[in-house]
């Protein structure tokens, strides 16, 4: 397993040491680049968000071949078995419960992007709601046409998450799970870890184009897929990809065998995400 590379909680150390107190100018935002050490400036996706559309659900890779790929990320369990992210190359699963479980490496898993974490500081924001956040995020940066990673840190006075409860073969589709969901609410919770990936528009389908986040607080009580947020005050970092790998289920035989042309892809994927 390739965890030779710095862990997240060791480049948030670094970019915090090296004086990036201060918010950064738009100029110097738009300036965070692929960085190409350590395979840093690859994003590895397993599966497809248009599989989960018409319920190819089962689990086609696992959590520790993830793990060869990236020490952050996030997916979905087999048959939506609730929301995952991964920090520090240890898998979290947030169910029903709302509460953050480590997973084993056995856990199989239809869909998660994951990568090897190196981020860059790009700015501090307060009193935001997530709307406002994520529309900053992007213009700063300057970075719609790519795909980068977003982490928030820091104290947010609401979030709203929510995590699907787990399906049984045969598999519904994505649209009839859609109210199959546990709702969770914070307030003033501190010591977070907001972590989202940002997909290009061209890329709906393959991913969710623009934002798709998941959420951990550090003590672990509340987590899940991020639906609204307020952020009291935080410190984003980001991490900007040129290179997407993107692997699919060859010999999964439902995912080899269905035919997708009538699959309503980008309308359920923007009901359901
Ligand atoms: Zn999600």
């Amino acid at each position: 397993m390739n965890r030779r590379c710095r862990t997240l909680h060791g480049w948030l150390k670094m970019n915090m040491a090296t004086n990036y107190r201060e918010d950064m100018t738009k100029s110097a935002a738009a300036n965070i680049r692929p960085i190409h050490e350590h395979g840093a400036n690859v994003l590895y996706q397993h599966g497809t968000l248009a599989q989960l559309v018409p319920g190819l659900l089962e689990g086609t890779t696992t959590i520790g071949e993830l793990l060869e790929h990236g020490d952050t990320g996030i997916g979905t369990g087999e048959g939506l078995d609730g929301e995952l992210i991964i920090l520090d190359g240890v898998a979290y699963k947030i169910g029903q419960s709302g509460v953050a479980e480590v997973l084993p490496d056995d856990f199989t898993v239809p869909f998660a992007s994951v990568h090897h974490a190196a981020f860059q500081y790009q700015c501090e924001r307060s009193d935001i709601g997530l709307e406002d956040l994520n529309k900053k995020i992007v213009e700063a940066n300057g970075r719609a046409n790519t795909f980068f990673a977003v982490i928030v840190r820091g104290t947010f006075s609401f979030i709203k998450t929510r995590a699907v409860i787990k399906q049984q073969a045969p598999y519904p589709t994505l649209e009839e799970v859609a109210d199959q969901q546990a709702m969770f609410l914070g307030h003033d919770v501190k010591g977070t870890t907001m972590l989202g990936y940002f997909s290009p528009l061209m890329f709906n389908g393959a991913a969710v184009a623009g934002f798709h986040e998941h959420f951990l607080a550090d003590d672990r009580s509340i987590g899940g897929h991020v639906l609204d947020a307020v952020l009291e005050r935080g410190d984003i970092l980001s991490q900007v990809f040129d290179t997407l790998v993107q692997h699919l289920p060859v010999d999964n035989p439902e995912y080899r065998s269905h035919d997708f042309s009538n699959d309503p892809i980008a309308e359920a994927i923007a009901k359901a995400e």
